[in-house]
């Protein structure tokens, strides 16, 4: 049956099927990585709440779930740079294999901050698996993805988790939002 498309989309770039492959793919994957282990799946909020929720499921091995809430653009579609700690863990870190689940790389300047921070507390091994990163003309992220879902193309997405102004986040979806509703 054929979704029906959000009016503010201009493009759907990955299907609810396509998410599905993707993220099974990307569970397998730690799975075999991280058998005998517990990791500790840190799902960056609030995008990456939908994803790590299918994530958890598609991993196979004993894992631990924690969640922590930073700012890096506020309202806007423009990375600022500045990466505000909003929650923390409420899980002890030290000696634990970390898998940080983020929704998108696009900067990498929110994820860099955030493993660093996380290494200074003494975990055995920090990972980071991204849903999707973004493919920028002539620039390379500040980190690289242990595992990585998809490429995206350099537009302003939503869907999925990823949210224009804390709306969108439901679609089950991701597409390119068009651009007259951000800019008016
Ligand atoms: P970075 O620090 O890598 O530049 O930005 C990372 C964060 O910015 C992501 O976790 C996400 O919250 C937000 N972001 C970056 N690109 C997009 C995008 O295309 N759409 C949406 N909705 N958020 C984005
Ligand atoms: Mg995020
Ligand atoms: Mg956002």
């Amino acid at each position: 049956m054929a979704q029906e498309i959000n009016e503010d989309i201009s493009e759907v770039i990955l299907s609810e099927d396509d998410i599905k492959g993707i993220v099974s793919r990307l569970g397998a994957e730690i799975s075999r990585d991280y058998a005998g282990k517990n990791p500790l799946i840190v799902a960056v909020l609030r995008g990456a709440f939908v994803f790590t929720a299918d994530l958890l499921r598609a991993i196979t091995v004993p894992c631990e779930v924690d969640f922590m809430a930073v700012s890096s653009y506020g309202d806007g579609v423009k990375s600022s740079g500045v990466v505000r700690i909003l929650k923390d863990l409420s899980t002890k870190i030290e000696g634990r294999d970390i898998i940080i689940a983020e929704d998108i790389l696009d900067s990498g300047l929110t994820l860099s901050y955030l493993v660093d921070m996380l290494r200074g507390r003494g975990p055995r091994s920090v990972k980071v698996c991204a849903f999707s990163l973004k493919d920028i003309p002539n620039h390379t992220p500040a980190i690289k993805p242990d595992y990585l879902g998809t490429h995206v193309p350099d537009e302003f997405i939503v869907g999925y988790g990823l949210d224009y102004a804390e709306h969108y986040r439901n679609l089950p979806y991701v597409g390119i939002l068009k651009p007259e509703v951000y800019s008016r």
